[in-house]
């Protein structure tokens, strides 16, 4: 890796990743995002940044010009709130994705990493809290998350042919709830975990111990800490593997523990209201790491309670300067 072009840049995982790589010493690296620079999470003085919209393929062909890792994180994408009120626009993503591809390729690009979801799983896997965590297979027959579900499943299959029929390799992480500080955290794009964070933080700081909870709080989840997002997508890309692989936790927890969990860190408990027709997503999901201890001999390891304790920290330094303005 000497020339990396990471999409995506200007948001949570992007901004982290870019982080990271020039933290390993990479050379050069090229970060692009269609947001303006200055809402990108975290910009780096000495990267190249570009702001572009990789939906159109003469953009993408300039972003992959002499590069010879692709890290493809770009993807018009949110919570559940915003997936399962959006799905047209999740399914454009479908334009970034193959015009990612299809320019790498030209440029003789030697590797592409793609950012798929668990949420490719089929659903009738997924209908009840008490869950078998979730296998590669899992993913066929297709049943995945209507709109985004589909387009990740679509792109990952089409990044696989690729490796087939046109020897880029191609690598694919099932990334399960990734979470950490440097996300969205308000503005109905956020994830559980960013929203409850800043939920607890708001009622620490302004007194009011009310809590609205998503459905009935008995739903469960994986949470992935962003450290470990980061280091299974380095050692999948540098690995062989090019079958997709989950990169998540496989702590269990309902959303009611989450915030049993997100209260003890803050030190307070909050007075709960459910609210039973808020988008909720499946009803149960957990990551199956049989495959990457396998192939990569190493799995994430960070605990919910570490994590959440970082991120906390994080929202309520934001929540606080968003409510002195
Ligand atoms: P994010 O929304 O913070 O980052 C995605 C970035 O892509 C945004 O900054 C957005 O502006 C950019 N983008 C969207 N359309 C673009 C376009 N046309 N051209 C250029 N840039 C564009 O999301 P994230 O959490 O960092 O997710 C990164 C990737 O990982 C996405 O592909 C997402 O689907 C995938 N993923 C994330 C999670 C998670 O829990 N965060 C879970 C599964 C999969």
């Amino acid at each position: 890796m000497h020339h990396v072009l990471v999409t995506g840049a200007g948001g949570f995982i992007g901004g982290h990743l870019v982080r990271r790589l020039r933290d390993e010493g990479v050379a050069r690296i090229r970060a692009v995002d269609c947001k303006p620079k200055d809402e990108w999470y975290q910009v780096f003085d000495d990267v190249e940044n570009v702001h572009a919209n990789l939906e159109l393929l003469d953009v993408c062909r300039d972003a992959t010009e002499g590069v010879d890792t692709v890290f493809n994180l770009a993807a018009d994408m949110g919570g559940m709130g915003f997936i399962e009120n959006n799905k047209a626009l999740c399914m454009l993503s479908v334009l970034i994705s193959t015009h990612t591809l299809v320019a790498a390729r030209d440029a003789g690009v030697e590797r592409l990493f793609y950012a798929s979801s668990a949420c490719v799983y089929a659903a009738d896997k997924q209908a009840s809290p008490e869950v078998e965590p979730l296998r590669e297979d899992d993913a066929y027959p297709a049943m995945p998350e209507d709109g985004y579900g589909w387009e990740k499943l679509f792109s990952e299959r089409m990044a696989h042919h690729f490796a087939e029929d046109f020897g880029i390799e191609t690598r694919i992480a099932r990334y399960h709830n990734v979470y950490g500080p440097g996300g969205t955290w308000d503005g109905g794009r956020e994830k559980a975990p960013a929203a409850i964070c800043r939920k607890v933080a708001t009622a620490a700081l302004t007194g009011d111990h009310r809590i609205e909870i998503w459905g009935d709080g008995q739903q469960t989840r994986s949470f992935t800490y962003i450290d470990d997002c980061l280091e299974g997508t380095l050692r999948l890309t540098a690995s062989d593997v090019r079958d997709p692989l989950n990169v998540g936790s496989d702590q269990l927890v309902t959303i009611n523990g989450l915030v049993d969990i997100v209260e003890r860190i803050a030190g307070i408990t909050l007075d709960r209201r459910y609210v039973l027709d808020a988008p909720q997503g499946v009803r149960g999901r957990n990551s199956d790491n049989t495959r990457i201890r396998a192939a990569l001999g190493w799995a994430p390891s960070i605990s919910l309670e570490d994590g959440m304790a970082a991120t906390y920290a994080w929202v309520h330094d934001q929540v606080a300067a968003h409510l002195a303005d």
